[in-house]
Order: C-alpha cells, then structure tokens, then sequence
C-alpha cells in the first residue's frame, strides 16, 4: 500500500541535501541523514524540492519553482516527490518544525577549571587535509553571509547563495548550512591547501567547526579536559614538537574563558552493554589507566587488557594495576579479532558501494575507504594478523592514540568496553594499512596510519561497525 503524499509536502527534517561537483560535474546527494540510502539528483530537482518546505502543495511548489525560474515536467517531480515519500523522507506541513525545542545548554558552569593535555601543542601543515574529507561542513547562517562576502567569486556564491550553501537537513535552511564540496573539497578551499576564508581575515573567518578542530572539550563535573581528536596527520606529526598553537589560548583557565561548547560525561557510564557506573569512579579508573599506560609500550595490548580488565573487575583502579602493571600484557586471539574484522570490512564495503555511485576518483574518503577496506582483508589472513599484532618498534603515534583518547575522556561516551576494543582494532588496521598508502605514495599518511582510519571512520559514517557484533563479541 502507498504511503499518501502529504497536503503540504515538506522534506524531512532528518534528509542531508549535499550540493558537490564531481569531476566538474554537479550533483546533489540526499541522504536519510545517517549517510545511508544516498539518491544522487540533479540541482534543478533539488532546487525544486528546496520549495518542498511545508507550506505548499504540490501545485504550490511547482509554482514556486516557477517564479525562481526552475522548470520540470509534472509528472517527473511528482514521482520523484513520491519515491522519497515512500523511503519515509517527505513529512507533512510545518507543526514538527515549530513544536522542536531546543536542546538545553550543557550545564558547565563558567568557573570549571580546564585541563589541557599536557605537553602538547598543534601544528597545522596547512596541507588542507581535513578540509577534503568530510562530507557535512557545517556553517551558521552569519559564517554564510561572512563567507560570501569574503568571497564572492567562488562558486559565484556572493550573487547565487543556493550553488555554495545547501540547508544542512531538511528543505528549510533555519539556522545551519552546509558547504557545496568541489571533488570531496570544500568550496573555500584554494589549490594550495590554504583555507581561502582564513587567507582572506584570518581564523576568525572561518566557521566554528574549523575554528575548534580538532579540539575536544569533555566536561567531566570537575575539569573540562582539553584534547584532541586523531583525525589529521598533523595531530601525530606535531608529538614533541614545540612552538605550536597550545589547546587552550594564554590566559584562559576556566569553561568561561573559552568560546567553546563542552560534551559532558554523562552522569552514569555504560562500561559494558549490562553495567553502568557514576562517572565520578569511572573518571577515577580513566586517570589510573592513563597512568599504567604511560609505563607500556604496546598501545594494542594496552586497550585489549584494560577492556578484559573492566569486565571482569569493573572500573576500579586496582583492577587497573593488577591487569596492566602485575601480569602479562593481554592480546587478542584471531578467534576474538576476526569478527571485528569481519564487521568493519562488512561496514566499509557497504559504505563503498553506497557512496561510490557519489564520490569522485579524487575524493579523499572514497580512496582511504577503499585502502581500509584492502588492510582489514588482508588482517583476516593469519599470517597478515600475525605480523599486525607483534609490537611495533616506533610505537609514538600509538601510544599518543591511546594517551589522547583516554585523557580527553573519548572513550566515556561509548560503552568503554567496546569503544577500547574499536580502537584496538582501528590500531590493527591501521598497521596493516602502512604498506597499502606507501603503494598509494601516501607518504603523509603512511607515516601517520592511525589519522586516515579515524578520519575516515567519522566522514564515512563507519563508526557504528560495532553494532554488526553479536552481543558477545561486542565484550570479548
Ligand atoms: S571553511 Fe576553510 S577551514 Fe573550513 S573546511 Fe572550508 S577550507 Fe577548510
């Protein structure tokens, strides 16, 4: 039985519209929002699903169209209008949108002092890395009207807003916009690398997401830790370097200070599928691990052992010492690795071959894809598991991994037991990987793995390989 189409159609608010040019080509890709079930469509349709917004009928929109100079056959939008119905992306009129509330601010007062990881500081190579990966650049609608104005010639975005900003969901762009993608790029980045908004006036000018990356800030009811996320090479490369940009700016020393929203640590952390605990203890268990890590070598073992050590000790500090510092490092078995391996090949080659009928030959996430989808092949080979799993002898990046996870409270978010396993296997993969980005001449990339697996997980929308696990081997 058809779903009705709705009187008043409007396109849902959970549908992502991405305006991109591939190979000079463009497209728009919608989305359910979860990256999934991808209709590539031309911008004239997407021009006139934009006047879907709830106010109109079908006849109305067209009229609409009409009056913006976008012109269809009938029948042809109606049944476009109607398959997205049918996939549950077409809502009716506008009451959703006026009853959402808006979620409440994170209850962080301003005298929480901060705590940045120590030692640290950032470099940036201004390759623009992290600016060709992700596929939602995210823009307030000020940072829409800056950016044009900055830089009216790219995509002719000052006289034609709709070719260099899309509605970040839904048809009705409220308040947050999203970036056009030239070849996986965004469209204020110049052939050099260089952001062009931040060439133009400096940091200031770009949006709050690039202003922040990849910073972390977790509020954990006594500090707000300050760390970063491992998603770009220059997070590892700028390890004991000095004279980077420092993670909290001179002279800022509590939540007020900074112009940042904070991620709080849920008052009770699921530590396993069945348990969960106050966060105060399991803060307490996050330091004590930390601290045992710093006298290991082997990052892997590291969050195998202290996810074998939290299931069967919960988080207690003594279970940490007992596990890390006073018995033989724990690693996991082929037999227990396999179906992790098995599940993220699974969600890489789904995301492959659902993305790929978008993603260009020179989108960067479309090639790290499909090399990560090569290196956890390759680890279901005992051989390749076995050669992955033998400690490393540059072990820096790894163990910086597993230093910034657990100190920024990454993992806290997460059920721990799973979150330490995941990224066991992303540091499994990551090694099998080296070789594959050498063939690719990927020298950045082959001397920093871990980034490109992290980067990719996130802008694929791969994260969620996990939930492919039975229950069991989700834990062991
Ligand atoms: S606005 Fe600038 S920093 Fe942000 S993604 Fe685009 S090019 Fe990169």
């Amino acid at each position: 039985m058809p779903r009705p189409l709705p009187h008043h159609p409007r396109i849902a608010n959970h549908v992502q519209a991405r305006r991109q040019i591939v190979d000079g080509k463009e497209i728009v890709v919608v989305t359910d929002g979860q990256g999934n079930r991808a209709r590539v469509i031309t911008p004239e349709q997407w021009d006139m699903l934009a006047c879907a917004d709830g106010t109109r009928t079908v006849d109305g929109i067209f009229l609409a169209a009409a009056g913006n100079r976008i012109y269809s056959r009938a029948s042809a939008f109606r049944d476009l209008i109607e398959d997205m119905n049918e996939e549950g992306l077409v809502d009716e009129g506008l009451e959703s949108l006026s009853l959402k509330k808006p979620s409440p601010p994170p209850d962080t007062p301003s005298d929480r002092p901060l705590l940045a990881l120590p030692g640290y500081s950032l470099t940036c190579d201004l390759s623009g890395r992290c600016c060709g990966v992700y596929p939602s650049i995210s823009f307030s609608e000020l940072e829409t009207a800056r950016a044009r104005s900055l830089r009216p010639d790219v995509l002719d975005g000052g006289n034609k807003p709709w070719q260099v900003f899309t509605p970040y969901s839904g048809s009705r762009a409220l308040k947050t916009f999203a970036v056009t993608l030239v070849d996986g790029n965004c469209a204020y980045l110049e052939p050099s690398g260089l952001c062009s908004l931040h060439a133009s006036a400096g940091p200031e000018a770009k949006p709050y997401g690039c202003r922040h990356f990849p910073l972390t800030h977790h509020d954990d009811g006594v500090h707000v830790r300050v760390s970063i996320r491992t998603e770009c090479p220059c997070t590892f490369s700028s390890i004991g370097r000095e004279g980077g940009a420092p993670l909290v700016p001179p002279g800022a020393r509590t939540a007020g200070d900074l112009p940042t929203d904070f991620d709080v640590v849920p008052e009770r952390v699921e530590v396993t599928p069945s348990a969960s605990c106050p966060r105060a203890e399991v803060v307490e268990w996050s330091n004590a691990a930390l601290l045992a890590h710093k006298r290991r070598a082997d990052a892997l073992s590291t969050l195998w052992t202290l996810a074998a050590a939290l299931e069967q000790e919960g988080p207690t500090p003594t279970g940490v010492t007992r596990w890390l510092l006073d018995r033989e490092p724990v690693l996991p078995t082929p037999a227990e690795v396999r179906p992790w391996l098995g599940a993220v090949a699974a969600q890489i080659q789904e995301a492959l071959e659902g993305q790929h009928a978008w993603r260009g030959p020179r989108d960067r996430c479309r090639t790290g894809l499909r090399l990560i989808s090569g290196a956890a092949r390759r680890l279901m080979e005992l051989e390749a598991l076995s050669a992955a799993l033998a400690p490393r002898d540059d072990p820096q990046d790894e163990r910086f991994y597993v230093n910034a996870a657990l100190f920024g409270h990454h993992l806290l978010s997460e059920t721990v037991v799973t979150a330490l396993r995941d990224r066991a296997v992303r540091v499994l993969v990551s090694r099998a990987l080296v070789p594959l980005l050498a063939r690719e001449n990927a020298a950045a990339d082959a001397a920093h793995p871990l980034a490109i697996v992290d980067q990719v997980f996130r802008a694929a929308g791969t994260s969620a390989y996990p939930d492919r696990l039975p229950s069991p081997s989700r834990t062991t």
